[in-house]
């Protein structure tokens, strides 16, 4: 069987958790990374039942998660996060929350090529309310860290991992091509960099890794991080 990794899934409200829905009912094994900040909480919906009928599948069974793993993919590599990140409650228990952590941890749990699908379903922008002429540098670089160069970390690390006919896939948004008021902090410029460089790492890991690498452009929807900005 195909196994996937969905990156960016804390609820069952945004787009990870549908698409890694839709590939649980195609027969796929599903793992999912979660930012730190949010694992603790969405252990619990799943340990409480609460997102039981988000869950259900058309055969009645519950999509199970065959791992959750950390992860926080600002971060290459554990010693990229600054001290006070790693030593928070939140980060502390859980191990190397970071892209290269992920990489090495799939490889312990399911061997040299353990996957056949990876998406991209995560974003941050701190500064997201604020439109481009208010943003500062720092706000606008965290947001093409956190949902731009993130792609391209995650396409470097996980590309050795994936099986023959492997694909990744992101999601982006139309304010990179039109202005979109209200999808500030420099969000706009992270998915047009997310595009542009779809097209590169598509050209470049299809050779490496004999990877595809596409970008889904989502309607606008109303999940946990885009009710944040009324988009
Ligand atoms: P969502 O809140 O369900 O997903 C975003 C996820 O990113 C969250 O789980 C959050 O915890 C995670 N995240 C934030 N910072 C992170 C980090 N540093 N490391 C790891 N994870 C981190 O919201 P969504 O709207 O479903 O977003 C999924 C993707 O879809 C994003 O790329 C978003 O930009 C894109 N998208 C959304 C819309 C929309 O209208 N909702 C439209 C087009 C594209």
């Amino acid at each position: 069987g195909r196994r996937a990794l969905v990156a960016g899934v804390a609820d069952d409200n945004g787009f990870g958790f549908a698409i890694a829905k839709a590939l649980a009912a195609a027969g796929a094994s599903v793992c999912v990374a979660t930012w730190p900040p949010a694992l603790n909480i969405f252990l619990n919906l799943i340990e409480r039942g609460k997102i039981d009928d988000s869950r259900r599948l058309a055969d009645g069974s519950l999509m199970t998660f065959e791992r959750i793993y950390p992860l926080d993919a600002t971060f290459d590599t554990l010693a990229d996060a600054p001290e006070e990140i790693r030593t928070n409650k939140r980060y502390a228990e859980r191990g190397d929350f970071s892209i290269e952590g992920l990489a090495t941890q799939l490889v312990a749990d399911f061997g040299e090529k353990p996957l056949d699908i990876v998406v991209h379903s995560l974003a941050n922008g701190p500064e997201v309310k604020k439109p481009l002429l208010e943003v500062s540098r720092h706000g606008y670089l965290a947001a093409v860290s956190a949902s731009a160069y993130s792609m391209v970390s995650m396409v470097q690390r996980l590309g050795p991992l994936l099986r023959p006919g492997g694909s990744f896939s992101s999601l982006t948004y139309m304010a990179s091509e039109r202005v979109i008021p209200g999808y500030g902090g420099g969000m706009s410029s992270a998915k047009a960099a997310l595009e542009s460089d779809t097209r590169t790492l598509a050209f470049e890991a299809g050779r490496k890794f004999g990877a595809r690498v596409n970008v889904i452009s989502a309607g606008p929807y109303a999940s946990r991080a885009a009710s944040a900005i009324g988009i």
